[in-house]
């Protein structure tokens, strides 16, 4: 079974209610996809074994083995991205706007346009505790092509055992890439305005993919209902319910997840993973 752990908005908690879940179920695969700001690793303290850099390939110009020089004008206009640009008879690479679609490459295969290969992040994989196999990306400081490392470290999900994947924030295509193919997905969020708009956006975006929800609320004890409502209109199961406590706060800033802050979360915890299944 795959289960992602997404949140509309950044900040709400949604490592810490991952890594959480991960030690009450323990032995799986945790796959952490928030590749532009892992944290994963603070909670489950793995120890890594392998590194593998994750490239794209980008064009270099040769200019001079050009045979028709239309032909590199093609290239620019055929390139969707716009990393290439065609002035005053020179074709101009934007490297940091190439996807390596490598379709530029098949516009121009006269050998002016050669294949350079670009470090854009790194994978790690390691032991963690409680049995849990731990994978996480990292995405190269200056670097864009956060869909190419998110796509590398989900490939390392395998084709049987339970896995988890903390998703980044948000519903764009980095979270898409992420949830995708997952059989349910947990959302974390917090009980504000700002909650409540994020998470009904990402409740619509798992209603394209077909994939079941249901809802985390973390640092509950507040006024605003907006969130319960929503979810009671829309069929969704709030599964658990972590309410704002200065200790919460402070353990998970160190790294504890729920069972280490109270052994008693397990069992709430265990029962979620009951609901899930
Ligand atoms: S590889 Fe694709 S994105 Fe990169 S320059 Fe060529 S056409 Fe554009």
């Amino acid at each position: 079974m795959i289960v992602a752990v997404a949140g509309g908005k950044g900040g709400t908690g949604k490592t810490f209610v991952s890594t959480s879940l991960a030690v009450v179920k323990k032995s799986l695969r945790f796959l952490d996809c928030d590749v532009e700001e892992p944290d994963a690793h603070i909670y489950l303290r793995p120890a890594f074994r392998r590194w593998s850099n994750v490239s794209i390939t980008t064009p270099l110009v040769r200019a001079w083995k050009a045979k028709d020089p239309g032909k590199l004008k093609e290239a620019a206009d055929f390139c969707r991205y716009n990393a290439l640009a065609f002035v005053r008879g020179k074709l101009i690479v934007f490297e940091e706007l190439c996807t390596g679609c490598g379709g530029c490459f098949k516009v121009c295969p006269d050998g002016s346009l050669i294949e350079k290969e670009q470090v854009v992040g790194v994978v790690k994989d390691g032991a963690a505790r409680d049995g849990i196999e731990f994978v996480m990306g990292e995405l190269k400081v200056g670097k864009q092509r956060t869909v190419r490392v998110i796509e590398k470290v989900r490939s390392a999900a395998g084709e049987s055992g339970d896995v988890l994947i903390d998703c980044p924030p948000g519903s764009g295509r980095p979270a898409l890439a992420a949830m995708r193919g997952s059989d349910f997905c947990v959302l974390v969020t917090e009980p504000t305005p700002f909650g409540l708009h994020d998470l009904a956006e990402n409740i619509e975006l798992l209603g394209l993919l077909g994939i079941p929800a249901g809802v985390v609320l973390n640092r509950s004890g507040g006024t605003y209902r907006g969130v319960e409502t929503f979810c009671r209109d829309n069929g969704i199961p709030v599964l658990l319910e972590i309410p704002f406590t200065l200790e919460t706060a402070r353990s998970s800033a160190d790294g504890k997840t729920l069972p280490d802050i109270d052994p008693a979360w397990s069992d709430k915890l265990a029962a979620v993973w009951n609901r899930i299944n």
